[in-house]
């Protein structure tokens, strides 16, 4: 602000300064020859006039030798005493004059000399006249006469003084001529100075009033300048988005906004009365912050950004962010922007708490805790401290999941785990086999949430992971066990089957023999007796029939056992059998996908037969799929609600399929195509559904397989049940 100014008084300081010296010396210079120049004149002058006098003095002196010299000569020639009537008066005037010549010629060494010379010629020339005149009429008038003619001794030396005069008047008169040239010099010179001084001084004047008038333009830009900024401050100031106070360092709060005041929960009033200070406002632990900020400020007149506490009027807290400087004009007093933090910190401490219960819930719930990015490369990971068997920390770290070494990778599910990945889906229960130091297997369970930003990009995975290597084993043995089970009852079932088969078709079809034989041995007889023959063939036409009503006989029993009747979720019957039969999929690199509607109505009936039904399936399905290519066996296992409100479940694999002629002979009793088979657990099966009041049918997958379905019909009072839940 006062630089540009300053700057410009002091370019303008030199040269006048400069001017004015050059000015003075110029001056004092002229002065001085001025001054010599009249002392000249003064001298010329002086001795001009003393030339004068000393040539008049001289024709005085000239003209009264010359009346002394006539006077004498008159009285010698004629000795007529009138002549020398004027005779002492002459003498008297001669010898003044003479004197008067000695003074005027006192500072001309020559004439001076020549003057007193003169005197004393002159005295002795009177005297010597004198002494002839007393004596003229004794002696003879020739020596008087000569004596007299002596006197022309003193005009010669008159004569040379003259002459002497009048030479040293010329020079002067030359040298009053050159001083006269001198003056107009002088004169010119002066006039020259005082127009350059004139000029000089207009030329400083213009300077000053160009200076002057470029002074108010900054002034006046200035001014405006500050005004805005003023305006911006005040607007900044009344904004009250920030607390804004005026203090001095000594602590005292001058100024404040209502922001500020609001925030600490004083009054104006409280303000005005001049006690808010920051001394008081401060709690202990944030003094000595304080001080250094007060020697920051007087050190560097500004303070950078700090964090403190300030007490409210309650007594309470809180925190703030503030910065401050000193005005330029004071070095006692400043401005300071306040911001609260109360609700940062609040945020702050939220999260932060958020984050203990997140590690809580980790600790207790998972043994793993991992992050990766877009590249599904680990970013984080942390153990749970009770994993004895945790890789070493940043271990796997950079690494992909697919690049940790895993046991049994099973290609299908990892290429179907990185789809999902790849397309940031969420994905659960992904199942691993890790090898632990001790050489055991170790299985986890990897599940995972993509992580979006705001701007709904994709920043990675989040996720969990936790040891089921004890719940895998339990489950094994349970599954091996279940297996054996249902293996068993297959097995006891079909073998009380076959049993009862066999027992209740072995005697019709024994009686056939029996009766062939007969009939055989009544054609041999000569002749033969054709009426045993047709008595023989009518009891193999009953025994026939009869072994046919056995089989109807069996099927009807079965369908007339009555059903149990439990009410139950299929959705859940069918995740049973699946578990139970996990072991031989994984065994079979079966891929499994189960898609069960969620919120079916429940069934009722035999949940035993017909989770039977539904084994029976599965392990069809596993079976005819174990003879097809490894990397394309899947199983997929659906259920839905049927139009009719009933439910249907699909059961579809990517088998070698069924050949279109067989389609319904597959539920026919002893139909199979398997060297071992008995071909009727889909006869079974289908007379269990029936038995429930559903349908069974098998038809072609599309993409190469058999698809198996079976409805089963809505339990009746559904509605009511579930109204019944609805209001629990
Ligand atoms: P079994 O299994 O003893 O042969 P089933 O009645 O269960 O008796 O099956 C009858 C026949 O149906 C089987 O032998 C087989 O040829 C055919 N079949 C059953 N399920 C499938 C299937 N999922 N894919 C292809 N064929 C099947």
């Amino acid at each position: 602000m006062s630089g540009p100014l300053s700057q410009s008084r002091r370019w303008f300081a030199h040269p006048l300064a400069l001017v004015v010296a050059i000015l003075l010396i110029v001056v004092v210079a002229i002065g001085s020859l001025g001054f010599r120049y009249w002392q000249e004149r003064q001298a010329s002058d002086l001795s001009l006039e003393r030339g004068r006098q000393v040539l008049e003095t001289l024709d005085r002196l000239k003209t009264v030798i010359s009346d002394v010299e006539a006077q004498r000569r008159g009285y010698l020639l004629t000795l007529d005493p009138t002549y020398l009537k004027a005779y002492g008066v002459a003498d008297e005037s001669v010898r003044r004059d003479a004197q008067e010549l000695q003074a005027l010629v006192a500072n001309d060494p020559l004439q001076s000399h020549r003057a007193g010379h003169l005197a004393l010629t002159v005295a002795a020339k009177l005297r010597e006249i004198d002494d002839i005149v007393r004596n003229a009429r004794t002696s003879s008038s020739a020596a008087a006469l000569a004596m007299i003619r002596s006197l022309d001794e003193i005009k010669s030396q008159l004569d040379q003084m003259v002459d002497h005069e009048r030479y040293q008047r010329v020079d002067q008169e030359r040298r009053a001529e050159a001083l006269e040239q001198r003056k107009a010099w002088l004169i010119a010179v002066g006039v020259v100075i005082v127009s350059s001084l004139a000029a000089a001084a207009l030329a400083l004047a213009r300077l000053e009033a160009i200076r002057r008038r470029k002074a108010i333009a900054e002034n006046v830009a200035l001014q405006g300048d500050l005004q805005a900024r003023d305006k911006k401050i005040r607007h900044l100031v009344d904004a009250n988005i920030v607390g804004i106070i005026i203090w001095d360092l000594a602590g005292h709060i001058l100024e404040a906004n209502d922001q500020f005041l609001n925030m600490i929960g004083y009054s104006r009033e409280d303000l005005a009365s001049g006690c808010l200070n920051r001394t008081d406002l401060t709690p202990d632990e944030w003094r000595a912050r304080d001080l250094r900020t007060v020697e920051e400020l007087k050190q560097w007149g500004t303070v950078q950004p700090f964090e403190k506490e300030y007490f409210r009027k309650d007594g309470s807290r809180v925190p703030v962010l503030m910065g401050g400087v000193i005005f330029e004009q004071s070095l006692n007093q400043g401005v300071s922007f306040v911001l609260d933090l109360t609700e940062r910190k609040r945020a702050e401490e939220a999260l932060r708490q958020g984050e203990e219960r997140f590690r809580t819930l980790v600790h207790f719930s998972f043994d793993v805790y991992w992050e990766s990015d877009t590249q599904h490369r680990f970013t984080h990971q942390e153990f749970a401290g009770s994993l004895s068997d945790a890789p070493a920390m940043g271990s796997e770290i950079g690494k992909t999941r697919w690049e940790v070494p895993y046991l049994e990778p099973d290609e299908e599910a990892w290429r179907k785990h990185r789809e999902t990945l790849d397309a940031h889906l969420p994905f659960r229960d992904f199942e691993l086999a890790r090898l632990a130091p001790d050489g055991s297997k170790r299985y986890v369970s990897v599940s995972g949430l993509p992580v979006f930003d705001t701007s709904g990009r994709f920043v990675g995975y989040r996720g969990v992971g936790r040891h089921i290597t004890e719940r895998r084993r339990a489950e094994e043995a349970l599954r091996a066990m279940q297996a054996e089970l249902a293996h068993a009852n297959r097995v006891t079932t079909m073998g009380q089957l076959t049993a009862s088969i066999a027992h209740e078709v072995n005697q019709p079809i024994a009686a056939t023999v029996t009766n062939a034989q007969a009939g055989l041995r009544w054609l041999r007889t000569q002749p033969p007796d054709l009426r045993e023959v047709r008595h023989s063939l009518d009891r193999i036409v009953e025994d026939g029939t009869r072994a046919g009503n056995v089989i109807h006989g069996i099927r009807a029993f079965i369908n007339k056992v009555p059903p149990r009747k439990d009410r139950f979720d299929l959705n859940e019957a069918v995740l049973e059998m699946v578990a139970l039969t996990r072991n031989e999929m994984f065994k079979h690199r079966i891929l499994l996908q189960t898609e069960l509607a969620p919120g079916l109505p429940a069934v009722g009936g035999d949940r035993t037969q017909l989770q039977q039904v539904i084994l029976n399936l599965i392990l069809n399905a596993v079976e005819a799929m174990s003879a097809t290519d490894a990397g394309r066996r899947e199983l997929r296992i659906h259920t839905e609600r049927e139009e009719a409100g009933g439910v249907l479940v699909t059961v579809r694999d990517s088998g070698p399929g069924l050949d279109p002629a067989a389609m319904e002979r597959v539920f026919e009793a002893f139909y199979t195509t398997k060297p071992k088979g008995m071909g009727m657990g889909l006869a079974i099966c289908r007379s269990m559904v029936e038995a429930h009041g559903g349908r069974m049918w098998a038809s072609a997958n599309d993409g190469g397989g058999a698809v198996f379905q079976f409805t089963l019909p809505p339990e009746p009072g559904e509605a009511v049940l579930d109204l019944r839940q609805a209001t629990n």
